[in-house]
């Protein structure tokens, strides 16, 4: 294989930040996103390098946070907010190569082995993006450089991260003296039991687990010991996939609504309405799913009274009306006719849509053909430019949504 150039990009305090760039009158404060700040309850989600000083870390429960820093800034979390900005920083790194994964929320990798003859070497690639980054979300990114993502991902959180620079290349040739000398936890892959198991066995550092025979590892952990040791060694010949995680994710579509559904009448209405939204977004990736879930939950939000249930389709797909039926059947047969306040629909185990069975039952072509125009007119004209009938009845949203937010994030 053809050396490659990767990078992990990992944004400072995600949530935290986005917070802060929106809100000049928080920017100089130690602030954390946190769950209810009113009932004090929750944990903290992210909390900022300035709050972070005063010993807050993320997941700890908010009125420890509190305890520990008297005017912290508590800011309820926004995450249609946070996957928004998320996405406006994947479009930046696609303006750097096509090769663009999202990791995480707050991490993405990307290959640019590519990108040299247009934008340099690698450290002036990963200073442009932070400049770019920094410039048009106001966060602060960190990137780790290496040949494949392991490498990419141990130089981010073992050195990028820790030093002011916020760029570091680990490179195969060095490991002995950058990788090799650290705690055998920082390996990536290695959580704490396994960490445990290897001080019993007088492991402590990640050279030598590099030094251990593969077999050892393969012996105790199978095919992971085997993948512990390449990563020690920074081999790593996993390409970065645009479509991983959305492919594993799937496509999904939630609702929260502005009173209590209590007729599966009106509730099968949103779910149509649903169905219409991820299948819209399913054909515009040109994917299909075959796997579906739906599910409800009541106003409460802290008593359990909901379901999530999934099952297999018959086949791929993304048509709204094949998806809609086998939801419907899945919802009736799970609901307890419990007031409905938040409903969503998933659909997942996506494929390319470029291969499909022709149904000798079903005009396919011609289903794909209108959902296409469909598709086109609302992209022009905006969602509720066209809407299936029912979804004028009073237990509609999606033409109230659309006029409201535009789209699918508030
Ligand atoms: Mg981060």
């Amino acid at each position: 294989m053809k050396s490659r150039i990767i990078f992990l990009a990992d944004m400072q305090s995600f949530f935290a930040s986005v917070e802060k760039a929106a809100d000049p009158t928080i920017r100089d404060k130690p602030i954390v996103v946190a769950g209810d700040p009113e009932r004090r309850s929750g944990v903290v989600l992210a909390a900022c390098p300035l709050a972070k000083a005063y010993g807050v870390t993320t997941a700890e429960a908010l009125w420890q946070a509190q305890q520990k820093c008297r005017q912290l800034v508590v800011v309820k979390p926004r995450m249609e907010t946070y996957i928004r900005v998320s996405l406006q920083i994947t479009r930046i790194f696609e303006s750097f190569t096509d090769l663009v994964e999202p990791y995480s929320i707050d991490e993405q990798f990307l290959d640019v082995t590519g990108s040299a003859a247009l934008f340099g070497d690698p450290l002036t690639i990963a200073e442009q993006i932070r400049e770019r980054v920094r410039l048009e979300t106001g966060i602060v990114c960190r990137i780790g450089i290496g040949e494949n993502k392991v490498l990419a991902k141990m130089a981010c959180d073992n050195f990028a991260k820790k030093q002011s620079q916020g760029v570091f290349w680990l490179k195969r040739s060095d490991l002995a003296e950058t990788l090799w000398p650290l705690p055998v936890e920082k390996l990536f892959g290695v959580g704490s039991r396994m960490k445990r198991h290897f001080h019993r066995i007088g492991v402590y550092t990640i050279g030598q687990v590099a030094k251990l025979s593969p077999a050892v590892l393969t012996r105790r952990w199978g095919v992971n010991g085997e993948i512990l040791w390449r990563t020690a060694h920074g081999l790593d010949d996993s390409p970065v996939s645009p479509r991983t995680h959305e492919l594993q994710k799937g496509i999904g579509h939630h609702m929260t609504l502005p009173r209590d559904y209590h007729t599966a009448a009106d509730i099968k209405v949103i779910l149509l309405e649903l169905c219409e939204e991820v299948c819209r977004r399913a054909r515009s990736k040109n994917l299909m799913g075959s796997v579906v879930s739906v599910g409800c939950r009541g106003a409460d939000f802290d008593t359990a009274t909901g379901f999530w249930r999934q099952m297999k389709l018959f086949e791929p797909t993304h048509d709204a009306m094949t998806l809609f039926q086998a939801v419907g059947h899945l919802f009736e047969r799970h609901w307890r006719h419990t007031p409905v306040r938040s409903i969503g629909v998933n659909l997942s185990q996506l494929i390319e849509d470029d291969t499909y069975q022709l149904s000798l039952f079903e005009d396919k072509q011609r289903q794909r053909a209108l959902a296409a125009a469909i598709d086109g007119i609302r992209a022009r004209y905006g969602n509720a430019a066209v809407l299936r009938a029912i979804s004028l009845l009073d237990s509609g949203q999606a033409r109230e949504r659309a006029r409201k937010i535009g789209g699918h994030y508030k």
